[in-house]
C-alpha cells in the first residue's frame, strides 16, 4: 500500500491519505508491543518524570541517560522537590551530562510550576510551552505521552523516518524545513495512544530506520513507504553539510596555596555559565606564564614556577577545546574576588564543576 500519494507535489499535512495513516497507525503500534526499546522512564506516565528524560534526552544518548535519570530521580522525586533545591544541588547533579542551561531551565520551570500552578503541570502544549525550556518537542512528549494527547513530535529519529516514509526531499533540521515533517506528523498522530505512537515512531528511526543502512527488510512501515518503493532511500533525508569543527588552545592553571586551589566561576554568557573550573589564560603552554601574569583572575598573585600536568581535549558543540594544564604555588591569597575562591581538594568533591574542570581535579 502506498503511504503516500507521489502525484501530490507539496506535504501539507491534510493530504495524507486515510488508508495509508490507518495502515502506520496499526503497523506501528503492533511492532512497538513487542519490539520496543525497555527504557526507564517509559515505566510512568508521571509528567515530572516524562519531562526529565525529555530533557535529559536533548543532544544526550539514550546509554548515558539512564544513570543520570535514576539518579536525578532519587534525589529529587517530584516537582516539588525540585523546585526547592538549591540551583548548586542541580548543576552538582547534572555534571558530565553537558549543556546545563538544560538543568537551569529545568529548575526554572520547577519553580513556575510549584508557584504558578499549584505544583500541576499545565495539561495544554501552549501551557507547557511558556515554560522555561520548554520548546514545540518537548511539550509535545509531555502532552501525548504523559496526557493521552494527539499532538505530534518531531525530533532526530522521527523527522528521518517521516521525510522517508512521506518521501521528502527538502532539507531538514531547520525551523522552515522541518515543518512539513511537522504537519506530516500532526495528521499521523492518533486519537488513540498517541504516547506510545510517537514513542514507536522514534524506536522505529532509532532500531530501524537508521541514518546509514536502515534495514528496510524488517521495517514494520515496509509497504508504506515511499522512498523504499521509489529507490531513494539512501537519498533521503537529504544530507546537509556540517559545521566544521573550530580549535580553541587554553591554558588551565591549577594554583595551589597553603593546601588549598583556586577555582573560579564561570561568568554570564560563557560555556559552562555558574560552574566552578580552574582558571584559564588562552594561551598556548609556551606563552602561559605572560598569561597567568596577564590574566584578570591570576594577575594580582605572585605564582611561581609552573609545572606541567597534561593535556586534554573536551568537544563542546562544534568546538573543540585542547587544554594544557599547568601548575604552580602561589605566594599569597590575592584579593578576594566575586567568583573567586581557595578550596580544600574534599570540597572539590561537592562542587559543581565544568567537565574540564572535573577531569583535572581527577587528574590531581
Ligand atoms: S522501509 Fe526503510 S526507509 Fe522506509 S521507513 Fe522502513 S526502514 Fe525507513
Amino acid at each position: 500500500m502506498v503511504f503516500w500519494n507521489p502525484k501530490n507535489t507539496g506535504l501539507q499535512g491534510a493530504r495524507v491519505k486515510k488508508a495509508g495513516k490507518t495502515a502506520v497507525v496499526r503497523a506501528l503500534l503492533a511492532w512497538y508491543g513487542h519490539a520496543r526499546r525497555d527504557l526507564p522512564w517509559r515505566r510512568s506516565q508521571d509528567p515530572y518524570r516524562v519531562w526529565v528524560s525529555e530533557i535529559m534526552l536533548q543532544q544526550t544518548q539514550v546509554e548515558r541517560v539512564r544513570d543520570f535519570y535514576d539518579r536525578f530521580l532519587e534525589r529529587f522525586p517530584t516537582v516539588a522537590a525540585l523546585a526547592a533545591a538549591a540551583e548548586h544541588d542541580v548543576l552538582r547533579l547534572w555534571e558530565g551530562l553537558g549543556y546545563y542551561r538544560r538543568a537551569r531551565q529545568l529548575h526554572a520551570a520547577a519553580k513556575t510550576i510549584v508557584a504558578d500552578h499549584a505544583g500541576e503541570f499545565p495539561r495544554t502544549v501552549a501551557g507547557l510551552r511558556s515554560l522555561p525550556g520548554i520548546g514545540r518537542y518537548t511539550a509535545g512528549a509531555i502532552a501525548s505521552i504523559a496526557f493521552d494527547l494527539p499532538e505530534p513530535i518531531v525530533e532526530a529519529n522521527s523527522r528521518r523516518v517521516i521525510a522517508r516514509l512521506a518521501g521528502h526531499e527538502g532539507p531538514l533540521g531547520s525551523a522552515a524545513g522541518d515543518e512539513p515533517i511537522w504537519e506530516i506528523a500532526a495528521a499521523l498522530v492518533p486519537q488513540r495512544h498517541p504516547g506510545k505512537f510517537n514513542q514507536a515512531l522514534m524506536d522505529v528511526g532509532s532500531l530501524v530506520c537508521t541514518p546509514e543502512r536502515p534495514l528496510c527488510g524488517t521495517c514494520p512501515l515496509a509497504a508504506c513507504c515511499e522512498a523504499k518503493r521509489t529507490g531513494r532511500v539512501a537519498e533521503i533525508p537529504m544530507k546537509v553539510a556540517r559545521r566544521a569543527v573550530k580549535e580553541i588552545h587554553e591554558t588551565a592553571v591549577v594554583v595551589r596555596r597553603a593546601g588549598r586551589v583556586l577555582v573560579v566561576r564561570r561568568g554570564p554568557g560563557e560555556w559552562w555559565e555558574g560552574l566552578w573550573d580552574f582558571p584559564r589564560v588562552p594561551k598556548a603552554a609556551g606563552a602561559a606564564r605572560r598569561g597567568i601574569e596577564r590574566s584578570e583572575v591570576l594577575g594580582d598573585l605572585a605564582c611561581g614556577a609552573t609545572r606541567r600536568l597534561g593535556t586534554i581535549t573536551h568537544t563542546v558543540t562544534h568546538h573543540r577545546i585542547t587544554l594544557d594544564v599547568l601548575a604552580c604555588e602561589a605566594d599569597s591569597a590575592g584579593r578576594a574576588k566575586p567568583g573567586r575562591r581557595w578550596v580544600t581538594a574534599k570540597a572539590l568533591a561537592s562542587l559543581a564543576m565544568t567537565s574540564p574542570g572535573r577531569r583535572i581535579v581527577r587528574m590531581l
